[in-house]
């Protein structure tokens, strides 16, 4: 009975010793009528969370992003939940819970049910840590002692006021403790606290604030934007995962143009990411590759906004393509043949980037196999299309030399041959076969290319990017 009783006071007040507490102010409680949050758009799995949560006596709310898009009237991509129960509390409400991390831990709930899983990412409240680092560089036992906080903390540790708003579901009521509501309807982005001390904490920030800011259509209140200028140098000491991470989620917000120039305005772009360095050159001899780049993140941005899926590597493959054709020239320049040059300026493009930042190695993979692919869509005898069709990844492939067409680089007939090849049956496709044979006049079949053409001058195909 004791234990019970010990364990229900936990409960209401896990947080184990706080670190500040006067940074928190109490917050305004928002009813429906007036943030007109539609239930429709909730996940029935976080609503799930939240109750199970609240049915075993803690505080469980909807939060962050999910928060600030139900309230833009946007269906969320993923819900978050923030509670008062510690990250094993959590765990033993749910069947399928797993503990992640280990500086942080969060929970993961997973839901099966039709289509993908869901994963509901379960956090604790977390305190204020003025210096955070000094408690990272102390032992383990320390920094778990002390990371557990007050919703209030919570709140102020969260990087813009419209992100740091907490819903509860079975109230339909909105925690706002920074004016994110306000904001929201002022239609502007404002950092908690101070934003230069809040970008020097974490540089990434700045990288988020263009994010949200192309994202939502907002402004930039000015005290947010004013320092990015000067702080910006910052983000060259981030950790290279990180940075990738952040520029991935801003290369698939659904608003990547955007968010490209927004970055280029903010002057965040030089010198940090070799390949936004490229995107952004404005000058003349650009210009190929920024139309073939600018229509690749279009149709990424339109995809992503229908709710189909995007392939980070596809999309980074489309992002160095005009380097990559820029490196195959120069090889095949060299006199190297035409398929090695391809290899060898692959192995180039990535080593450039890298210097950068990192992409990850799963991406690379899909990155070389779109690319190598490319030279085989000239290919168009013997039994090679039809093998072709047949590899793995030959849709990427096939979207992006459909790409290639759009821009003028290849030629557009070449991406409607394929297309009528797919959808052909094995007669249509001898037939296909059989018209490439006698494509007469401007372009030698490729077969009839290969048998004369020597090494020295086996060229790339023309880039736009030239
Ligand atoms: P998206 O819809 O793109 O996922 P999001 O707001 O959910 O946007 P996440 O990166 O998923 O962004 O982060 C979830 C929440 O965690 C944010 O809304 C914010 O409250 C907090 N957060 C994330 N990163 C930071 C950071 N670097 N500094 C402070 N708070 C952060
Ligand atoms: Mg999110």
């Amino acid at each position: 009975m004791i234990t019970k009783f010990i364990k229900r006071i936990l409960r209401r007040d896990p947080m184990v010793k706080h670190t500040h507490t006067n940074s928190t102010n109490a917050p305004k409680r928002i009813p429906k009528k007036s943030h007109r949050i539609d239930p429709d758009l909730l996940s029935k799995n976080a609503v799930k969370v939240t109750h199970t949560l609240q049915q075993a006596g803690y505080e469980a709310f909807i939060v962050g992003g999910a928060v600030r898009d139900l309230a833009l009237g946007i269906s969320p991509k993923d819900f978050d939940v923030a509670t008062n129960a510690t990250p094993e509390q959590v765990q033993r409400l749910f069947r399928k819970a797993r503990l992640i991390g280990r500086r942080f831990q969060i929970v993961h709930v997973t839901f099966f049910g039709k289509g993908h899983p869901e994963i509901i990412e379960v956090s604790t409240f977390r305190a204020l840590l003025d210096n955070a680092g000094d408690h990272v560089a102390e032992s383990g036992r320390i920094l778990r002692d002390n990371v557990w906080g007050s919703q209030g903390e919570d709140a102020a540790r969260r990087d813009f006021t419209i992100n740091a708003m907490y819903y509860d579901p079975s109230s339909e009521t909105v925690l706002d403790y920074h004016g994110g509501m306000a904001d929201m309807q002022k239609k502007t982005l404002r950092m908690i606290g101070d934003p230069a001390k809040r970008y020097r904490e974490d540089p990434v920030r700045m990288l988020r604030a263009i994010r949200f800011a192309a994202k939502t259509g907002f402004s930039l209140d000015s005290a947010t934007g004013a320092p990015i200028a000067k702080l910006g140098k910052l983000l060259q000491d981030v950790p290279s995962a990180r940075l990738f991470d952040e520029i991935l989620k801003l290369l698939m917000s659904g608003y990547s143009w955007a968010a490209i120039q927004g970055l280029k305005d903010a002057g965040l772009h030089h010198g940090l990411l070799p390949l936004l360095d490229h995107i952004l050159d404005d000058s003349e001899a650009s210009k190929g590759a920024n139309s073939f780049v600018k229509l690749a993140l279009a149709n990424t941005d339109q995809r992503i906004q229908s709710g189909k899926s995007v392939s980070a590597g596809f999309l980074f493959a489309t992002l160095l393509w005009p380097d990559l054709l820029k490196n195959w020239k120069a090889n095949s320049a060299k006199g190297m043949a035409n398929i090695p040059a391809l290899h060898d300026a692959m192995d180039d493009t990535i080593a450039t980037q890298s210097s950068g930042m990192t992409i990850q190695r799963r991406f690379e993979s899909d990155m070389r196999e779109i690319w190598s692919m490319q030279p085989r869509f000239e290919r168009r005898v013997g039994r090679y299309p039809y093998r072709l069709i047949e590899s793995p990844r030959f849709r990427a492939g096939y979207d992006f030399m459909l790409l290639r067409c759009a821009t003028g680089e290849l030629s557009p007939a070449i991406g409607q041959w394929w297309t009528d090849f797919i959808a052909a049956d094995p007669t249509g496709q001898d037939e296909l076969m059989a018209s490439v044979k006698n494509e007469s006049g401007n372009s030698p079949s490729p077969a009839k290319r290969r048998r004369r053409r020597k090494p020295k001058s086996a060229l790339p195909p023309e880039s736009a990017a030239s």
